[in-house]
């Protein structure tokens, strides 16, 4: 037990020095202490769940003792040099991450936060194709920077003010809430309760969706794009996937104008999707960049942009890129540790396993309550949308939902929300979660649930 704060003067705090912007994710707050692997300890010493990992964050487990030790280790001998200057951690770090991607995606360049990675990949598109426009779909989310938030198209987040010169938005081909329904990408677990009545094998949707995404890159402003910016599966806007083969279409069309397509892996890298490393794998596609950040550093900001030798040098052509802390000592040799640990610990198998366990287990709610409309995801990202009902797939309420993830909560379970109406509980646990703790995560849902059915019911 750490009581350094009592919780009062951390909220008093919080209200007097604090962003107010960021809302709290709880009614009642959480004050934490401690982490240790999956689990959560907060001033009290109550033990939470941790089934969000700090927003799809923690990827190995909180302070994971390999990580750490190599941490403590580096931090005594060097923390910082700037990345002019050259340093073993660095060079060794981007070998190692250059191996996990296939050719000829083998240039790294080293930033700390997901949205800065990003930023950079606008830059690259751009100064690559020697095109402005850049699409991303209705629903992504790649960053909160002034020049991210052109693609980031989730409600909330977008701020009235001038952005996203050169960004266009295009339908999200959503299997759940778009308008032709669909199938899932590839070899997922569970397939939704699908709108179309064709089969998984014989799905026209995808068609469909494609006719909208040819109608967005032929706008006048768009004809010839620079680039397509594409999470594997969408997280924030609640783990949307997209029809079997719609991305490797879409990525042809993109080329075909002379862009260049951008997988953002800032949630599904790193093995969390179980079947792959990478989420852009289980959609057969190869991508000119890729954005990671979260989950490679398992909480320790750091992010990485990779692409081609070629694209690497179009860049190099008109700009010097600095950055103070990209690619320091300490941020490499823990990148370092985690790829380590997700090897030896096989992580990326626990996954594909656990997930899979996940996913069918908690399909079996979606068929006992009629207000969960889906359930959704791959290997340890999964999302429940909360539906008024099956049949009109209008959102629960806000205010319900809310009160779903306090029990949760209460009953010591960290799940996470996300989607346009915050309709969908967003599941993406640390990688070294076991069955037994999907079990209790499952009872204890399930009776949120139920103590939900009994509020309605008075
Ligand atoms: N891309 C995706 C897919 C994300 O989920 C996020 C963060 N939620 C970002 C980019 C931005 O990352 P950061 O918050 O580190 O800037």
């Amino acid at each position: 037990r750490y009581q350094s704060l009592p919780y009062s003067r951390a909220l008093e705090i919080h209200k007097q020095h604090l962003s107010p912007v960021e809302t709290a994710y709880f009614q009642k707050p959480l004050l934490l202490h401690q982490g240790h692997m999956e689990w959560l300890f907060d001033s009290e010493g109550n033990r939470y769940l941790d089934f969000f990992s700090g927003i799809v964050t923690v990827s190995v487990g909180h302070c994971h003792p390999k990580v750490t030790a190599v941490a403590q280790k580096q931090m005594d001998h060097l923390w910082h040099t700037s990345s002019v200057f050259f340093h073993p951690p660095m060079h060794e770090y981007a070998e190692k991450l250059a191996e996990l991607l296939p050719e000829p995606l083998k240039v790294i360049f080293l930033v700390n936060s997901g949205s800065e990675a990003n930023d950079l990949a606008m830059v690259m598109a751009r100064t690559y194709s020697k095109h402005t426009d850049i699409i991303s779909f209705r629903g992504g989310y790649h960053g909160c920077s002034p020049y991210t938030l052109g693609l980031t198209n989730v409600g909330i987040y977008k701020m009235e003010l001038p952005n996203g010169m050169g960004c266009q938005s295009t339908m999200c081909p959503d299997v759940f809430r778009g308008p032709w329904g669909g199938s899932y990408c590839r070899d997922s677990p569970v397939q939704t309760v699908r709108k179309c009545s064709c089969t998984p094998d014989c799905c026209q949707a995808k068609e469909q969706y494609i006719e909208q995404f040819k109608e967005t890159l032929n706008t006048s402003v768009a004809k010839s794009i620079a680039g397509f910016f594409a999470e594997p599966i969408q997280g924030v806007n609640g783990v949307v996937q997209y029809p079997k083969e719609f991305l490797k279409e879409a990525f042809a069309l993109v080329r075909e104008r002379g862009g260049v397509c951008i997988a953002d892996e800032v949630q599904t890298g790193f093995g969390r999707l179980g079947s792959h490393f990478w989420g852009f794998q289980s959609h057969d596609v190869l991508p000119d960049i890729v954005t990671m950040a979260k989950g490679i550093g398992n909480g320790f900001p750091m992010a990485a942009v990779v692409t081609t030798p070629e694209i690497a040098k179009s860049l190099a052509k008109c700009l010097q890129h600095f950055n103070t802390f990209g690619g320091s000592p300490l941020a490499c040799a823990i990148g370092s540790a985690v790829l380590q640990v997700i090897k030896e610990e096989n992580l990326q198998k626990n996954s594909q396993e656990v997930g899979t366990y996940m996913l069918l287990k908690f399909a079996e709610l979606r068929d006992e309550f009629d207000i969960i409309g889906d359930v959704r995801g791959k290997g340890l990202m999964m999302g429940i949308e909360m539906v008024q009902d099956k049949m009109s797939r209008q959102p629960l309420p806000k205010t319900e939902v809310n009160q779903i993830h306090e029990d949760c909560k209460d009953m010591g379970l960290l799940v996470g929300r996300g989607g346009i109406f915050s309709q969908t509980f967003r599941i993406a646990p640390p990688m070294c979660i076991t069955k037994l703790e999907v079990d209790f995560a499952f009872e204890v849902f399930r009776t949120a649930l139920l103590q939900h059915m009994e509020r309605r019911a008075k």
